[in-house]
Parts: C-alpha cells; structure tokens; sequence
C-alpha cells in the first residue's frame, strides 16, 4: 500500500484533481466504492512523463513512449471493477505493465500482483516507480507475456492489458478454478472487453463493452 506520506508534496497539489477524477469515474458508471477510492488515491501524474503531469487526471490515455500509452483512467478502473466485483482476488497477473499504474491500482487494493513488460525500457521505469511509492506487493518482471508466467500461477485473476487477437491458451491453464480473466480481444478494427471465468463447466465469456488497446506482441500473435 502505499505510504500516505509520499502522497504530500507534490502529490497534495493534484489531491483535488484526483478527487475530481474520481467523481466523474462515479457519473461515469463506476459503482464500486473500493475502486473508486483507489482511483482517488493512487497518483497518476508519478506513472507519465513530467512533460504531460499536467494532464495527468484528465480521463483519457497518454502516451509513455516506445509506441505505448498508459490507459484512459475509466478503464483502469472498469477493469479493476470486473476483476474484483466477486470479491478481492489473492493474486492477479497482468500482461503488458506500460507505466504501471494498472498493476498500482490493484496493488493499492491490496492484490498481489504480478506483471510482465516485453518493453525493456518500461518494465526498468515501472519498477522504480513501484519502489519509490513502496508497492511492494508489486512482482514485476521484463518479457514477452504471452505464455504468462507459469512460476506463480495459479491466478485468481489475471487482466490483459494489450489486446491480442484471441487469448493465448497458456493464460487459461494458469487461471485457478473460480478465477476471473478480463482481456481486450480482437484486432485493430474491433475489439471487445471480455470476461472469462473459469467454472466447473468450463470457460464462461461473456462481453463487457467495445474498447480500443494497443495489440499485444509476441508469442503466436
Ligand atoms: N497497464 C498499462 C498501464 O497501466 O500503463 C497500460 C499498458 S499499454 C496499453 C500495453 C502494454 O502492453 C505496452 O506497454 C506493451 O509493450 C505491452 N505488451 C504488448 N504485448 C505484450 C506481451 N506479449 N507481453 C508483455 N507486454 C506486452
């Protein structure tokens, strides 16, 4: 969790903005209360470049460089919503840590998390950014996330956070039973949220919403 003192400073300053942001997530259809805290208190002007802090608690994506872009804020919580909405999970794996702030949001909520990056350069700044606000309950690593990252699995949720076309099979046999995935599925036309939940029956899908997310590389994609 992370240490309310890191949060004066600089982090007052954009208190306000946060609480702001957290009030239109709620006018959005953020219903959960626990997410929308957690929106109000992680700092996403630490997780982009100084350059654009200014625009950090605005409710869209911004670039992080490499091609890459951290996610609209509705998202991030949208998904954290889904993820968490049948309770909080143990461990969650994400694919595609960007700037990290996804993996802070469900940190923050109190998750163990576990995210892979195949970008070198952001997986390296995310982690500092990990230190510098104490998340240790943040596992991260660089690589390509495709095959997931069987060491830790089973995962009671795990969240893409690049879209690949369909869901590589090794992330479904690393989803413990009753356990949640929320993907962006498709291709760069149309995409879909998509919820999969591992029942006693099998694979459940069910779609949330169109979305747009940068495609998801590596491994058979
Ligand atoms: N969760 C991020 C955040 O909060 O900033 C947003 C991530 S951005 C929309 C998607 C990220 O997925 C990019 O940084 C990209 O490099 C990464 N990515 C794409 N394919 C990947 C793969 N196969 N394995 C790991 N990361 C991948």
């Amino acid at each position: 969790m992370i240490d309310p003192t890191l949060l004066q400073g600089r982090g007052m300053t954009s208190q306000r903005t946060r609480d702001r942001l957290a009030a239109r997530l709620r006018d959005e259809g953020i219903t959960d209360p626990r997410v929308l805290e957690v929106m109000r208190t992680v700092p996403r002007h630490i997780f982009v470049d100084e350059a654009l802090a200014s625009r950090s608690y605005d409710d869209t994506a911004l670039p992080i460089g490499h091609g890459q872009t951290i996610s609209q804020p509705y998202i991030v919580a949208r998904m954290t919503e889904l993820l968490t909405e049948q309770g909080l999970p143990e461990r969650v794996l994400e694919i595609g840590t960007g700037s990290g702030y996804q993996a802070a949001v469900l940190a923050q909520l109190g998750v163990q998390v576990y995210t892979i990056e195949r970008i070198k350069a952001l997986s390296e700044q995310a982690r500092e950014r990990f230190r510098a606000l104490k998340l240790w309950n943040i596992r991260a690593r660089y690589g390509d996330g495709s095959n997931g990252w069987p060491q830790y699995a089973p995962y009671d949720g795990i969240v893409l956070t690049a879209a690949p076309e369909a869901v590589p099979q090794a992330l479904f046999e690393q989803l413990a039973p009753g356990g949640r995935m929320v993907a962006p599925v498709g291709d760069a036309n149309r995409q879909e949220l998509v919820i999969f939940e591992r029942a006693d029956e099998g694979i459940v899908r069910r779609v949330d919403s169109e979305v747009s997310f940068v495609p998801m590389l590596g491994g058979e994609q």
